[in-house]
């Protein structure tokens, strides 16, 4: 068995964790949907947002560039980096270049896609995520299991047991309240010794050179404001031309992603602190990062990809994700969205196996708030995938078999039969797949047999013709 697939039993074994899903998806659901209360002016902002992201592909250089003038103008420092190796690499030499002991962390994607953590860690820097999902999910020493919440996963007896553990307190698990302030009193002590503070980036107008910024809790303000230097790491897909689609992208982002009209916080970053300012970092330095994203914007049938604003709800729609979570997929973006990127993003072989796990539903194109068509890219991918490794000699049979019947109305009534003999079809369902799902009862008659009844029916019955 592979390890995706032994991850993915066990996920499926964990009734607790089974549970924690869905109540946060039941929950995140109803949310977005209850904040969709006006459904024309929804489609006018995602007509906008569709627009801007989805010609992106085409314009990358030209806005990077631009992006990048921008930036310096306004006394950001750039660095570009190729990969995730080099963008811990300029990490580091910004971090040494300042003597940073200690990093305070915002919430940020891009830096769990290049492991910057354990990076830091391994060259004697302490690193503390401050955004309150990615600080549970540290001190437990896991990796976030949702792009949006963190700690999904986790109730609140869970999280209380953990701070009881890991930071000596006396928690009290049915007190929310108590549980925020004591992470609170952690990460302000934090705030006040970091050298560093890192933060991502949820867009980044090439026009003005303005980072954009959003999250709930002010530690991504506290993270770009209180320490001396700020690092910002992007994807270079985070570019926009300017800031006339911001509005459309934030309305369609914070909707989707946690059911808010709006986040707590914007923040609008165009620079370090000017002589005449009181506060705000005396540097800012921004990495953008390819790390495989040039190759995806290259290929016509995937460059869509690109267009994604993490906003999540492909992940809370998705069937799979919503009963397995993030961490069986084993990668840092899960769900839909992460079975399309990773792949691609490090062309890992082992990501390919991701692309089994989707049943083609097409719900989580549907949620999609800038109409990515996530469903024919994971056809796309399993098409590549079958064509640079031909299928295996027990798949090719189940296909030829699979369309011997579909062919043969003979074979399928035949088949049809065969199925409802009693403890047959549990037999054709490895025992395997049937361990985490209950194995599917075949209808009492079959959909030829109900059509001929309600035929006769009708053909017997001289009123039918005016129902
Ligand atoms: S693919 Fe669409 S739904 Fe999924 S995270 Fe990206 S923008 Fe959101």
């Amino acid at each position: 068995m592979t390890p995706f697939n032994e991850r993915i039993i066990e996920a499926l074994e964990t009734p607790e964790l089974r549970s924690n899903l869905r109540g946060a998806m039941d929950f995140l659901r109803s949310k977005r949907s209850l904040s969709i209360e006006d459904y024309a002016l929804w489609q006018q902002h995602q007509d906008i947002a569709t627009d801007v992201r989805h010609a992106l592909p085409q314009q990358l250089p030209e806005l990077l560039e631009q992006l990048e003038q921008s930036c310096t103008r306004n006394g950001i420092e750039v660095h570009w980096a190729a990969d995730a190796s080099d963008a811990r690499k300029i990490f580091l030499q910004i971090a040494q270049a300042t003597n940073a002991t200690r990093v305070i962390k915002g919430k940020s994607m891009a830096s769990e896609e290049i492991e910057l953590n354990t990076h830091l860690e391994q060259h004697g820097i302490e690193s503390t995520e401050s955004d309150m999902g990615e600080f549970i999910v540290q001190l437990a020493n896991e990796k976030p299991s949702h792009i949006i919440m963190p700690a999904l996963h986790k109730n609140q007896e869970q999280i209380a047991e953990l701070f009881n553990q890991k930071l000596n307190e006396k928690a009290d698990a049915s007190d929310v309240d108590q549980l925020i302030g004591i992470g609170r009193k952690v990460l302000r002590e934090k705030f006040k010794q970091a050298d560093i503070g890192v933060s991502g980036v949820n867009f980044a107008a090439a026009k003005s050179g303005t980072l954009c910024l959003v999250e709930n809790e002010g530690n991504g303000r506290l993270s770009t404001s209180v320490p001396n230097c700020h690092i910002a790491i992007m994807g270079i897909d985070k570019v926009i031309p300017d800031l006339s689609s911001l509005p459309s992208l934030l309305y369609l982002l914070t909707r989707s992603a946690t059911g808010q009209e709006i986040t707590s916080y914007v923040n609008l970053i165009s620079g370090p602190r000017k002589p005449d300012e009181l506060d705000g970092p005396k540097s800012v330095h921004l990495i953008i990062l390819d790390n495989g994203r040039s190759s995806i914007a290259s290929d016509p049938a995937l460059a869509a990809t690109l267009a994604c604003i993490r906003c999540g709800a492909c992940m809370n729609h998705c069937p799979v994700y919503t009963k397995i979570g993030g961490h069986a997929y084993g990668t840092t973006y899960p769900g839909p969205i992460g079975q399309v990127i990773s792949p691609q993003l490090d062309g890992g072989e082992e990501h390919n196996e991701l692309l089994n796990a989707c049943s083609l539903n097409g719900a989580c194109g549907e949620a999609c708030p800038v109409n990515i068509e996530l469903p024919d890219m994971i056809r796309e991918l399993r098409n590549q995938r079958s064509a640079a490794q031909p299928n295996h000699t027990g798949e090719k049979m189940v296909w030829h078999a699979w369309r011997a019947i579909h062919q043969s109305p003979r074979l399928y009534q035949l088949t049809s039969l065969m199925m409802r003999i009693p403890g047959l079809s549990s037999l054709l369902f490895p025992r395997r797949w049937t361990k985490g799902r209950t194995s599917p009862t075949p209808a009492n008659n079959t959909l030829h047999a109900l059509i001929k009844a309600k035929t006769n029916h009708d053909n017997r019955d001289p009123q039918h013709e005016h129902k």
